[in-house]
């Protein structure tokens, strides 16, 4: 994306003004990270890489109060899990304080710093406001001499904290309040982290920064907006010094230009060190890697990856005015990022017994994906499946309403990946709660002919694994949040006792899956062998995206700066209610298909009776996929524009799923192929055969891409000289000549390869 901060470094390097881009991070270490640091990281570590140059990790530690070495160590080790490496440029401010102490002599020595003996308060009344001029002090006027021996004696330790400041020969009418005669020094008698008992005075920001970023040779010294009003003061303090080699008093290497962009603001989000410190002081949260810390430690404990964070921050931008994100954004990354990485399993969180009577010996264990096809990842794990198992204990009602599509007395549900099973009875305790359900297992015709309801996901008893789960949402829970008192009570809810199948019990923290129905969820560094204990990362929809809507029209009002929405506005299935919203959920799940497919099947009756004549002709797995897809994408433009009804009905509809899913057609060809059925009907086998339509096989695509290649040697050549976007130009012209015969996929890989 092409931000203000690029167009500057790009101007500068053409006119020659530099030529190796060199920026820098300068955090204080005073706390750790949060994701507000992340932006910043991208954009100063970003644009050096983007034009090979360099950034520096600068400690910006001039306040010996706040800082601590493990702030600095966890500062470095967050960096670097976010795919950011300063190498050998790791500088700190306190390394410079002897040069800046000579440069301060400079300044007195020039007459353009002098030691001024006000009381702060003194100062305050001096300084004016923002419409009076402020008034000299009245210590401006001592010589050059006095100013230098009193600034010796400050450094010696032979005053008291607040005695005196040194300041700078300002201009006391400036507009610029910063102007005013700024301190640069003052009596400081605590110790360093870094540098002991050695010093007794300190430098301040507005001093300390700009000559860092100048001894560094840095050329762009990216800040937050509310620098703007220092960047004068910047200049200033610089235009003090020649520019020179020679490493001198009154010298320094180059004068850095200060460029400030918009601070990350994220709803439902806090993001002051100070509040978060105190968060962690008053033991609100568990420390500062807590799971529902904004920090980068804690989104790496939630289970977030460095991945996630860095799209989300090229998503929102660079922009030069402060705006509120929707956290909603980072979680659409998140959610994106989980999808294509965390294989699939399936926990049970509020276990209920279930005995099936019937279970067939091929079934005992079931060989599941660990991903769902658009995932393009290939894997599986094995479900052991015996006569005891667990399923979610609101997955069943005694009494449903009506349109209930899970279990229920009488009710026919299929467990996901294993079979249909049959509640034929239900147990309970000396207190009447349910506790357990006696289910039948349906096998053959009988399956086939079971009216579903839909899917739920199980836990095999004797293998699942106990495991301790914690749900965790958003800390606060309104959204801009202010004080410490707006925490969300339900910020983490912690379950045992919950049931997960045997594939995940041998990972170790960190490891992410998605539990089906639930969320993503990671290993905690808190299990143990043998115990595992689980995050919740994030829900696999915004639930809060409800309670949001209600706001939309008042959030539009805001002020936005404009920033890169998620790709969708599509409605989703949690603003769906009762049975729909449960159909569309199991639809979900069983085909694996969008929400927007799930939602069309589950409101239109024709389109999901379709789907589930065509589930009850065979098309499960990847053809039951297919046939979601076509019926929400294909079927239903065709109905919409025909007087007549369909020749083709559920079982056509599996026999063509079934030639895409096993690569014999690809998706366009069965598109066409479901144009003819439509008036003619007979079996889509024969008509594929019939009109030769067959997906090229791997010899035929290959001299196709070598047509292609040699048709437009121009595109080639550009292509080859980094315009990586001509891919799709090369896969569409062969698309067009293939007449739809070839998979886009592989045409796409083989470009790649041949075009290296
Ligand atoms: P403090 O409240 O202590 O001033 P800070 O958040 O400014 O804290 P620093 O350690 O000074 O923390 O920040 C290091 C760098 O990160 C600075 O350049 C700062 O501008 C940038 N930064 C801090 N917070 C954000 C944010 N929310 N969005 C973008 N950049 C940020
Ligand atoms: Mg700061």
């Amino acid at each position: 994306m092409q931000n203000f901060i690029r167009d500057i470094i790009e101007a500068d390097l053409q006119s020659g003004k530099h030529t190796t881009v060199v920026t820098r991070f300068p955090p204080e270490p005073n706390g750790y990270l949060h994701i507000g640091h992340a932006k910043a990281i991208c954009v100063d570590f970003g644009l050096a890489t983007e034009f090979q140059g360099r950034c520096h990790l600068r400690m910006d530690d001039t306040n010996p109060d706040a800082e601590d070495v493990e702030y600095v160590e966890a500062i470095k080790r967050d960096l670097r899990w976010l795919g950011f490496e300063w190498g050998e440029h790791l500088f700190y401010a306190s390394d410079y304080y002897e040069r800046l102490y000579e440069h301060a002599v400079h300044l007195i020595r020039t007459g353009k710093a002098y030691v001024c003996s006000l009381s702060e308060d003194a100062m305050r009344e001096y300084r004016g406001s923002l419409t009076e001029p402020g008034r000299p002090s009245p210590h401006r006027a001592r010589s050059v001499e006095e100013n230098l021996d009193l600034f010796a004696r400050m450094r010696a330790g032979e005053f008291a904290e607040g005695e005196h400041v040194v300041r700078i020969k300002g201009d006391m009418a400036s507009a610029n309040m910063k102007l005013r005669d700024p301190a640069i020094y003052r009596i400081k008698r605590a110790p360093h982290y870094r540098t002991g008992d050695a010093w007794c005075i300190y430098p301040l920001y507005d001093y300390t920064h700009c000559l860092s970023d100048a001894f560094e040779g840095i050329t762009h010294s990216i800040c937050t907006l509310e620098f703007e009003n220092n960047r004068d003061l910047y200049d200033w303090v610089l235009a003090q010094y020649e520019v020179s080699e020679t490493a001198g008093p009154g010298t320094i290497p180059c004068r850095p230009r200060q460029i400030e962009f918009a601070r990350l603001a994220i709803t439902y989000t806090m993001m002051s060190k100070r509040k978060l410190l105190q968060l962690v002081e008053e033991k609100r949260v568990t420390g500062w890697d807590d799971p529902r810390m904004p920090t980068i430690a804690g989104m790496r404990r939630r289970g977030i990856t460095p991945e996630a964070i860095r799209a989300f921050c090229e998503m929102i931008g660079v922009a030069k005015n402060n705006s509120l994100v929707d956290v909603g954004k980072l979680e659409f990354c998140i959610r994106d990022d989980l999808n294509h990485r965390a294989p699939r399993a399936m926990c049970v969180l509020e276990p209920l017994a279930v005995e099936l009577v019937g279970l067939p010996a091929d079934r005992r264990t079931i060989e599941a994906p660990s991903f769902p096809p658009e995932a393009g990842k290939a894997g599986s794990r094995l479900l052991p499946l015996g006569e005891t198992i667990f399923i979610e204990r609101e997955d069943f009602l005694e009494t449903p309403p009506p349109k209930w599509h899970r279990l229920s007395p009488g009710a026919m549900v299929r467990l996901r990946h294993a079979g249909v099973v049959r509640c034929d009875e239900v147990v309970r305790d000396a207190n009447g709660t349910v506790s357990k359900l006696v289910c039948r297992w349906l096998d053959g015709d009988d399956a086939v002919a079971a009216k579903v309801k839909g899917t739920i996901h199980w836990a095999d008893g004797a293998t699942a694994h106990d495991v301790e789960v914690r749900l965790y949402d958003r800390l606060f829970d309104v959204e801009v949040p202010e004080s410490l008192e707006q925490l969300n009570p339900r910020s983490l809810v912690t379950l045992e006792g919950c049931k997960v199948e045997p594939s995940v019990a041998s990972q170790s923290p960190g490891a992410t899956f998605q539990f089906e129905r639930h969320g993503y969820f990671c290993v905690d560094p808190d299990s143990t062998t043998g115990r595992l204990v689980f995050n919740r990362t994030v829900t696999l929809r915004d639930s809060w995206a409800k309670e949001d809507g209600a706001h939309a029209e008042e959030r539009k009002e805001k002020p936005r700066a404009k920033e890169a929405q998620p790709a969708s506005k599509a409605p989703s299935i949690a603003s769906l209610e009762g049975a729909e919203r449960v159909r569309a959920e199991s639809i979900v799940l069983e085909h694996d298909v969008s929400e927007a497919v799930a939602i069309a099947l589950a409101q239109h009756p024709d389109l999901g009776a379709l789907l589930d004549a065509a589930v009850a002709a065979g098309a499960t797995g990847k053809a039951g996929h297919v046939v979601a897809n076509l019926v929400v994408g294909d079927v239903r433009a065709l109905l919409a524009r025909r007087e007549s009804p369909l020749a083709f009905g559920g079982k056509e509809l599996a026999e063509l799923a079934g030639l895409v899913a096993n690569g014999t057609v690809t998706g366009a060809v069965a598109k066409d192929v479901l144009g003819r059925l439509a008036d003619s009907g007979g079996s889509p086998a024969a008509l594929v055969a019939s009109l030769g339509v067959t997906t090229l096989a791997a010899d035929a695509l290959g001299a196709l891409v070598d047509e292609i290649i040699a048709a437009f040697p121009d595109e080639v050549a550009r292509y080859r000289a980094g315009k990586p976007a001509l891919l799709g130009f090369f896969v569409g012209q062969l698309m067009r000549r293939a007449k739809g015969k070839a998979d886009a996929k592989a045409a796409e890989d083989l470009f790649r390869s041949r075009l290296g």
